[in-house]
């Protein structure tokens, strides 16, 4: 390898009608994340990306400026051109790498090894893909559904992207093919027809699918998940007089409250819980001792927002939660969209997948005589790629 640091830019094309699709692709989510996410969150961990940009039709701007938002690196939301070829070469155009990486919006699985081994081709050649030889017999169709001639696999292969380029030389092919660079459905071809520069391959990655149709979505979200959990939490607390109520971190008005070390939040204790219980992480009260005088009377929302972090580290995040919460008084159902909507944001899901559900004790044991407060809740946790 040399030993001088090459700067790469990724360019990711993602100005296409998605018209196989029925639908619009990037906006689509799986697992309640948009389809590019997926992507962007790969490439933030990538550290040989420098720069990213992304090329997008006029009316997606706005909305993929907004998932970059928090994105570290220097990044660049440029709008596409009429063709593929043209959308490659306007975010070309404005890469400024020594090489650049030219990949499909549509292939959301992206693997850091797949980059390193392209950067590490592009320093022995000017020209780099991934692809996959095909295993498949292939048959020619002589349609009606009859089969032809057996074709020869032993020399094809099937081309991905990311396609890996010194950026001088694809951006010198570009302009020499000029207008007619329309005609090219990747870049390889492009530089190889334009310049007769020789594209060296190197494997690919079967995982780096390309979304076409609905149906590919099953697949990527089998590919996506590499662990689902579930984890399960209760919390009790009595209720006396003189204490403030709390309650999926809204302050309820109420003659009594929880008591407890805390605010004796009920919902987010068994919310806290069952996170921690999925990720095999203890339970709250090993994390956050009630002899610990830091956590007196300390909002739970904090112990919340400490769990997600520690879930985060581990590689976790909530995909849904639901809470059963049991008191008789008072009434709270007029509060639970707001406690939703300062829990969702918490555990960075959509408040639809979120759901607080109050019910009373009838008259029966400790809730049903307004002595204490409880919660049940479930969560599923997902570890992704
Ligand atoms: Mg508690």
């Amino acid at each position: 390898m040399n030993s001088k640091k090459i700067r790469a830019s990724f360019v990711i094309v993602a100005a296409g009608k998605a018209e196989r699709f029925g639908g619009e692709k990037l906006t689509f989510e799986i697992f309640g994340k948009p389809l590019l996410s997926y992507m962007l969150d790969s490439l933030q961990k990538i550290d040989e990306i420098e720069e990213l940009i992304v090329v997008t039709r006029a009316d997606m701007i706005s909305f993929i400026r907004k998932l970059l938002h928090e994105y570290k690196k220097p990044w660049r939301v440029v709008k596409g051109g009429v063709t593929r070829a043209d959308s490659v070469f306007e975010g070309l155009r404005v890469s400024r790498g020594d090489v650049v990486l030219i990949h499909d919006g549509a292939r959301p699985v992206l693997s850091r090894d797949l980059v390193k081994r392209i950067l590490e081709a592009l320093t022995l050649y000017p020209a780099v893909v991934p692809a996959l030889p095909v295993t498949d017999t292939l048959r020619e169709s002589l349609g009606e559904k009859i089969l032809g001639e057996m074709v020869n696999r032993e020399n094809l292969l099937r081309i991905q992207t990311p396609q890996g380029f010194k950026r001088d030389i694809l951006l010198l092919a570009h302009e020499k093919v000029g207008k007619d660079r329309g005609k090219f459905t990747d870049d390889s071809t492009l530089v190889e027809e334009a310049l007769g520069v020789k594209v060296h391959w190197i494997l690919g990655d079967v995982k780096n699918i390309k979304i076409t149709h609905r149906e590919d979505i099953k697949l990527l979200e089998s590919l996506l998940i590499q662990d689902l959990r579930t984890g399960f939490g209760f919390d009790r607390h009595p209720l006396v007089p003189e204490r403030p109520l709390v309650i999926g971190g809204v302050k309820i008005p109420f003659h009594k409250g929880a008591l407890g070390h805390s605010d004796g939040d009920v919902v987010i204790h068994a919310l806290v819980d069952a996170i921690l219980g999925a990720t095999g992480l203890g339970n709250i009260g090993l994390i956050f001792p009630d002899t610990d005088p830091m956590y007196k009377d300390r909002e739970s929302v904090y112990f919340l927002k400490e769990t997600i972090r520690r879930t985060k580290e581990r590689g976790f995040s909530v995909l849904s939660a639901d809470v059963t919460v049991l008191l008789e008084e008072p009434k709270i159902s007029n509060f639970t969209d707001k406690m939703r909507g300062v829990i969702s944001p918490i555990l960075e899901i959509d408040p639809d997948r979120l759901s607080i559900k109050p019910k009373r004790g009838e008259g029966f044991e400790s809730v049903g005589k307004g002595l204490a407060i409880e919660a049940f809740a479930v969560v599923t946790l997902i570890k992704g790629v």
